[in-house]
């Protein structure tokens, strides 16, 4: 929240900035670009919430007063973009912007192909989800979900709050080389900015069983891009989480600029079903949006033993 309204204040201190000090361009472009800058800002947060540390968090709040003149030129604001496709593409975010060099030179990137993980007692995951107000956004890159707040986990003595969830398509972890249909980003936040996300795999199903959390979301799908639509019916996490609570745990980072480490990853294994007409909803809007699979550079991989059991 706060740094939502840091953003905002500085921008708009940007705003009245590139006015005074460009009179002679037309006001539309520079606003234009400056509404556009916020949208990037604001989805960017989308995969990374408020960005992992409280340290990286803070310089992106901090600094776009010096590169926004800049950014009012077009040709600089549609660096702030990137994609799946093209000159956006993957191996190009680092060098779409000096904040995304993670992307290309980090060593614990996701995401990963899971496999030879170490089979251990892993704690359970303490769910604490509830029936929360909700409001969906297309951001340009995903369809993400903004959850009112209550919602969070807690793992290893530490509560994280449930920030948003989103999707890719296709899922953009792999387990032993699997790749599925889609995925779900749940994306948590704990109290120092440590963000820990739960990704919830999911594949087809029977066609006469729609998953209903997902049934929600689509329902409430908004008409335009970068404007989120507050749902009028509530939404219940628990919904989304497969009977079997077994999964994987790695350290890795962001799949979408720009690329923070440090993000504790719980990948649960067992998958969850959709229709095929609900995949196909997804598809229409976002064909494409998996980042590829990143070197696992000897990271340890952590899966529950057996089969975990355990209701909600
Ligand atoms: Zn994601």
């Amino acid at each position: 929240m706060k740094k939502r309204v840091t953003i905002a204040a500085c921008l708009l201190a940007l705003a009245a900035q590139a006015q005074a000090q460009e009179p002679k361009e037309p006001p539309k472009e520079p606003v234009e670009a400056l509404r556009q800058r916020l949208a990037e800002r604001l989805s960017t947060k989308g995969e990374g919430a408020a960005t992992a540390t409280a340290k990286s968090t803070a310089k992106p709040a901090a600094k776009p007063a010096p590169p926004a003149k800049a950014e009012a030129h077009k040709g600089e604001a549609k660096a702030a973009h990137w994609g799946y496709a093209g000159d956006l593409s993957p191996e190009h975010w680092a060098e779409l912007a000096p904040d995304n060099k993670l992307c290309a030179v980090g060593t614990r990137q996701s995401p990963i192909d899971i496999r030879e993980g170490i089979a251990v007692e892993l704690e359970k995951i303490s769910f604490d989800y509830r029936a929360s107000n909700f409001s969906v956004l297309d951001n340009g890159h995903t369809v993400q979900v903004n959850v009112a707040p209550g919602n969070g986990l807690t793992v290893m003595g530490r509560r994280y709050e449930l920030v948003q969830f989103h999707f890719h398509r296709p899922s953009e972890e792999r387990v032993n080389g699997k790749q599925f249909d889609m995925v779900a980003h749940l994306v948590h936040k704990d109290e120092q900015g440590r963000l820990a996300v739960v990704a919830v795999l999911l594949e087809r199903g029977p066609d006469n069983k729609p998953q209903p959390l997902v049934q929600a979301v689509w329902a409430n799908l908004p008409l335009e891009k970068g404007e989120a639509l507050p749902a009028q019916v509530q939404i219940d996490l628990n919904q989304l989480l497969p009977a079997d609570r077994g999964y994987f745990t790695y350290m890795g980072s962001l799949t979408t600029p720009p690329c923070t480490e440090g993000v504790l990853w719980m990948v649960m294994r067992q998958p969850v079903a959709l229709t095929a007409q609900q995949l196909g909803i997804f598809a229409r809007l976002y064909p494409m949006n998996a980042r590829p699979l990143q070197a696992g550079s000897g990271r340890l991989i952590k899966e529950s033993l057996g089969s975990a059991s355990g209701g909600p």
